[in-house]
């Protein structure tokens, strides 16, 4: 059993439709994708289609951008309610905050003669739900500033680059709670990848578990084996789910084909039991997992 449980399309900044999406993951020999786009489920419905038509086990979910001490932390909540008040409109919040950032990133580009329009960034962002940093970066790439995303984000739009501009998100405590309530489970994801490795220590993933979190991702891109070996141990001590994904982005992140890092089957299992009691506990209807 092949099981990848994290993954984006178009409708977030990844480059596939979710019917694109789910194909590939046949190909590529998955057996179970979980989709999850930045902060949206407006993929799950055809993406469910997709899933029954290939013959994939679906889980649907989202990657939910949250804040820790200042710090971005993405929280991957898995079979939610999504009619629940809490999650939807602490979404919402999150997506209105990212399309507003987006005049004040084009300022600063412009301060440093870099023209990019916002019908450029709309041109390459297609019908996704939020514009954000990865749609400018493609923006930055079709006028030929930059070569890829990756160095987008170095020279101007990451953190410490000429266009950076910090954006607020949900705070993590809240949302791990709301996760709950909405009969959902939730997956720290790359707890230390990309910047939040200061604020996330077995001190914090103690804490969060105590509040509710389920899994921590362990195997992913962002991890080297150091990283891998500590965060496992953690997980075992904390009786933590430990996940791996590829955080696939169609062509939109190089280096994450999927199932280029997989779940092992019995945490799988975990984390499906533990979604079950988390609906009966909240009450709630929750999407089924497909296939
Ligand atoms: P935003 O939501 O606008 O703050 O953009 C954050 C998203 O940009 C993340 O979820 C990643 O998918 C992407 N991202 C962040 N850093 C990089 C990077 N160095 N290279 C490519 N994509 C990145
Ligand atoms: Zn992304
Ligand atoms: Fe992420
Ligand atoms: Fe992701």
């Amino acid at each position: 059993m092949r099981i990848d449980l994290h993954s984006h399309t178009h409708l977030s900044d990844g480059t596939q439709s979710p019917t694109e999406l789910v194909h590939a993951a046949r190909e590529a020999g998955l057996d179970v994708l979980a989709l999850t786009d930045h902060d949206t489920f407006v993929g799950w419905d055809e993406a469910a289609r997709a899933a029954t038509q290939v013959g994939l086990t679906l889980v649907r979910g989202v990657e939910i951008s949250t804040i820790l001490d200042g710090h971005g932390v993405h929280l991957l909540a898995y079979l939610p309610d999504p009619g629940h008040e809490g999650i939807r409109t602490g979404l919402e919040a999150v997506l209105r905050a990212r399309n507003d950032r987006l005049p004040t990133i084009l300022e600063r580009l412009a301060a440093v003669d870099v023209l990019i329009t916002p019908e450029d960034v709309a041109e390459v962002a297609g019908d996704t739900v939020a514009v954000g940093r990865p749609h400018v970066a493609d923006a930055l790439v079709a006028a030929g500033v930059v070569a890829h995303r990756g160095e987008a984000f170095r020279r101007y739009l990451g953190p410490g680059g000429k266009a950076f501009v910090p954006r607020t998100a949900a705070d993590l405590w809240e949302m791990v709670a709301q996760v709950e309530e909405a009969g959902g489970v939730s997956v720290l994801a790359h707890p230390w990848g990309r910047g939040a490795e200061q604020v996330l220590d077995a001190a914090a993933f103690r804490r969060l578990k105590e509040h509710g979190l389920t899994g921590i991702e362990v195997d992913h891109e962002d991890h080297g084996a150091r990283e891998r070996a500590e965060l496992r141990a953690i997980a075992a001590d904390l009786d933590l789910v430990v996940t791996g994904s590829s955080d696939h982005h169609g062509e939109g992140k190089i280096g994450h084909a999927l199932g280029c890092n997989t779940t092992d089957p019995e945490q799988y299992a975990r984390l499906i039991a533990a979604a079950e009691s988390a609906a009966l506990r909240a009450g709630r209807t929750t999407p089924a997992v497909i296939g």
